[in-house]
This record gives structure tokens, C-alpha cells and sequence, in this order.
């Protein structure tokens, strides 16, 4: 046997560019040092201290959740997986289910619940507008689906849900699970599994706990796991499988190796985020994205989504004609070291508000970055006047609870 060597292999030195560029986009976003520190190690994954780790794990995340059920579960996946582990495990071949569509993501919830062969009817919301608990009350009454899905944070419309309660509330009326997908909103703004009657949320690790992607949660309510627990058939999906993970989750036995570096960088988000509470955190986001809004307005560009609907922790910025968003992220990359995203369709670009992107050294730097890279390309915008917007948009606030 002749064994063939591989050519042209690299080390990373050779890859990655020599000073890190500062994550501003729509995730993954900046890690905490002690995140990265937790993502190092790796332990056996059936032993007694990973079991303490996952006791604290499922502690923490009902705190984030805001919920009492004992059925939280990690995935080792991205939130698509545990996106798909709600919708596997929860919707019924044949059955019914209601998705609100409000971009992307919710439509990518859709096309998993058809993948699992329901019948599937897409709400489609008005662009720039949060869904409207009327509408789809309405729809609930007349057509009685079994499972509705939803997207509290659209990343890539930057349009927000601001009514989940309402919505959630209607289709409890009817007996009607629901899925909410809480990816990049989840730790940035109010969320209430248990007081708005959510039966499945969903969380990535990338976004709003500012944690590595790859490695998932998902909380099932009671009345989601007695459906679970009911079922009569066999599961397709075996890694998704909710009762298998339960064995791993909540009886100290084997399902699959567990992500254990992934679970202990998890370990350390949420605790970062119990330390700081839930109550401080939302308000750092929220300063530190109105700050960036109003920064972004004072150069003389406007936001891609009205206030009522805007989603905070990822802001949608309306290009002006003549600068392509393709040539400004490459500007920004290239000369400040600063990345943010593209769109998905729109005429904008995206700027991330999750976890340790809000932070008031980020702020500066991001946009400093942005409205210099504008100027390179020959569209002329007033940056002092944005910096100083954001400068005194933060300075409302003392020098001690500087973000
Ligand atoms: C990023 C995102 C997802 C998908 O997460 P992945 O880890 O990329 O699979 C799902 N929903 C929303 C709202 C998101 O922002």
C-alpha cells in the first residue's frame, strides 16, 4: 500500500488574520474569557462531576427561561437542531401545525414541521411588523392547529415578536402547543416561559448568551412532555430523540457523548448571566442598542425596522443607493478589523447586540468602523455627530454603570 500524503496543509498562524476581528454581527459573537477557558477542558461525560455541572446547568437555564419545569435538555447541535428537536418531537405526521413568518428563521421552523409531514400553513406577517395576536387568534379559532411555531427575534428581518403573550394565550385557548424560538433574543430582552405559557423554547449558544455556537438548550413544558411522553410511535430522529436525551439529562445515563466542553462553556455563560441577573442584563442591551441606534441616525442613515417592531439585540441598517453591502463589510474587515453581517434578501446590513458585543468599547469601535468605512466609499456621512449621539446616549447614565 503506497500511502498518500496530503499537500498544502496550513497551520492556523497561516489562516487566521494576525489580530482577531472584533465580532459585531449577527452571531457568533464575542466570547467571555472564562467561556473560553471552560471550552478547554474536557472531562468524562458520565462522572460524577459532569453530573453536578449538568444539576447547575438545568438550574440556570430555568432562571433564563424563567421557568419551574423539569424538563430542560441540552443538544449537542446548533439551535437548528434543537429547533428541529421541538418540532420532531412535539408535531405529529398528518397534524395541523401554524407557523408565524416573519423571515428566515420562522420559515425554517415551517419547513421542518413538513419535513415531519404536517400539514403546514405559513401566517405570513407584514414586513417590518410584529405578528398581531388578533390575526392570529383568528386563524387559531377557525382552523384549530395542534402545534404553532414562532421566532421572538427574526435575525435576519430584525423584526421582533413584542407579543408573544398574547399570542401564546390564544392558542391555549385551543389547546394548541407552542414552539418559540428564542435563538438570538433569549438573556437580551424579557422572556417568560412559564407566565406566557410557552410549551418548547429554544436557545442557541452563540447569540444572546454570548457562549460558542454548537451546543444547544431546549425547554419543554409539562404539558409539552405529557405529549412527548404519550406517543406511540418511534421517533425518527434518533439524536433528537427528547426521551433518549431525558436519560442523559435526568437519570445520569447514556444517550450520546455528551459535548462536555460545550456543556461546561455553557455552564459558565449562564452563570455569568445569573451573576450579572437577568434584570441588569436586559438593560445593558437595551441602552447599549438604543445607544447604537441613535449613533447610526446621527450619521444620516435610518434603521431598516420601525421602533415598535424593531428587534434590539440584532439592528437592520437601511444602505443608501450607490454603497454595496458586499464592498462595506470588506471595508470594515479589512482596514478597522470589525465584522458585521450582510442580509438575507434586503437592501441592509446588520449589526449584533448580544451578550459581550454590548459592551461600550465595542460600541466605539463598531461604529467608528461603520461610519468610517462608509466614508472610504465615497458616501459622505456626518461620523463626529454619530459618535458624539452615541457618546451622550450612553453618558445618561453614571460613570459606575457604565456598560
Ligand atoms: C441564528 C439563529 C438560528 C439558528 O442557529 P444555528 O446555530 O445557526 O443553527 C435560529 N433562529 C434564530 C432566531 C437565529 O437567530
Amino acid at each position: 500500500m503506497r500511502i498518500k500524503s496530503p499537500q498544502g496543509i496550513l497551520s492556523l498562524d497561516n489562516i487566521l488574520p494576525e489580530e482577531p476581528l472584533l465580532m459585531m454581527g449577527a452571531g457568533p459573537v464575542p466570547i467571555p474569557a472564562r467561556v473560553a477557558a471552560a471550552n478547554g477542558i474536557v472531562i468524562n461525560h458520565l462522572g460524577d462531576t459532569m453530573a453536578q455541572i449538568i444539576e447547575q446547568v438545568k438550574l440556570m437555564t430555568r432562571y433564563v427561561f424563567q421557568t419551574e419545569t423539569g424538563h430542560i435538555l441540552g443538544v449537542a447541535g446548533p439551535g437548528s437542531a434543537a429547533m428541529e428537536m421541538a418540532v420532531a418531537n412535539l408535531v405529529l405526521p398528518g397534524s395541523k401545525v401554524l407557523s408565524v413568518c416573519s423571515g428566515f428563521f420562522s420559515n425554517r421552523l415551517a419547513e421542518m414541521a413538513e419535513r415531519v409531514e404536517a400539514n403546514v400553513v405559513r401566517l405570513v406577517v407584514e414586513k417590518g411588523q410584529s405578528a398581531d395576536p388578533e390575526v392570529v387568534a383568528d386563524y387559531i379559532a377557525q382552523n384549530h392547529p395542534q402545534v404553532l411555531t414562532i421566532v421572538q427575534g427574526e435575525t435576519s428581518s430584525t423584526v421582533c415578536n413584542t407579543n408573544l403573550a398574547a399570542i401564546a394565550a390564544a392558542a391555549k385557548e385551543h389547546n394548541c402547543l407552542v414552539i418559540v424560538d428564542a435563538v438570538c433574543t433569549l438573556s437580551t430582552m424579557e422572556f417568560d416561559m412559564d407566565e406566557w405559557g410557552i410549551d418548547a423554547v429554544i436557545t442557541g449558544g452563540q447569540k444572546g448568551l454570548s457562549c460558542i455556537p454548537g451546543v444547544s438548550l431546549i425547554g419543554f413544558s409539562d404539558k409539552a412532555w405529557q405529549h412527548i411522553e404519550s406517543r406511540t410511535y418511534q421517533l425518527r430522529h434518533w439524536c433528537l430523540d427528547a426521551k433518549l436525551a431525558d436519560q442523559f439529562w435526568y437519570k445520569k445515563a447514556y444517550h450520546y457523548t455528551a459535548p462536555v466542553s460545550g456543556i461546561l462553556a455553557i455552564h459558565e455563560a449562564l452563570r455569568l448571566v445569573c451573576t450579572e441577573t437577568l434584570k441588569v442584563r436586559f438593560d445593558r442591551h437595551l441602552r447599549s442598542s438604543k445607544a447604537l441606534q441613535a449613533g447610526i441616525e446621527a450619521m444620516g442613515l435610518s434603521l431598516h425596522v420601525k421602533p415598535a417592531a424593531r428587534l434590539n439585540s440584532v439592528v437592520g441598517i437601511n444602505l443608501p443607493d450607490g454603497v454595496e453591502g458586499k464592498q462595506l463589510l470588506s471595508t470594515m474587515s479589512n482596514r478597522y478589523k470589525v465584522e458585521i453581517s450582510g442580509s438575507f434578501g434586503a437592501n441592509i446590513v446588520r449589526i449584533g447586540q448580544m451578550g459581550e458585543q454590548c459592551r461600550a468599547h465595542n460600541l466605539f469601535r463598531t461604529l467608528h468602523a461603520f461610519g468610517a468605512s462608509f466614508n472610504c466609499l465615497g458616501q459622505k456621512l456626518d461620523l463626529p455627530a454619530g459618535m458624539a449621539a452615541l457618546e451622550s446616549s450612553l453618558d445618561q447614565y453614571g460613570f459606575d454603570d457604565q456598560i
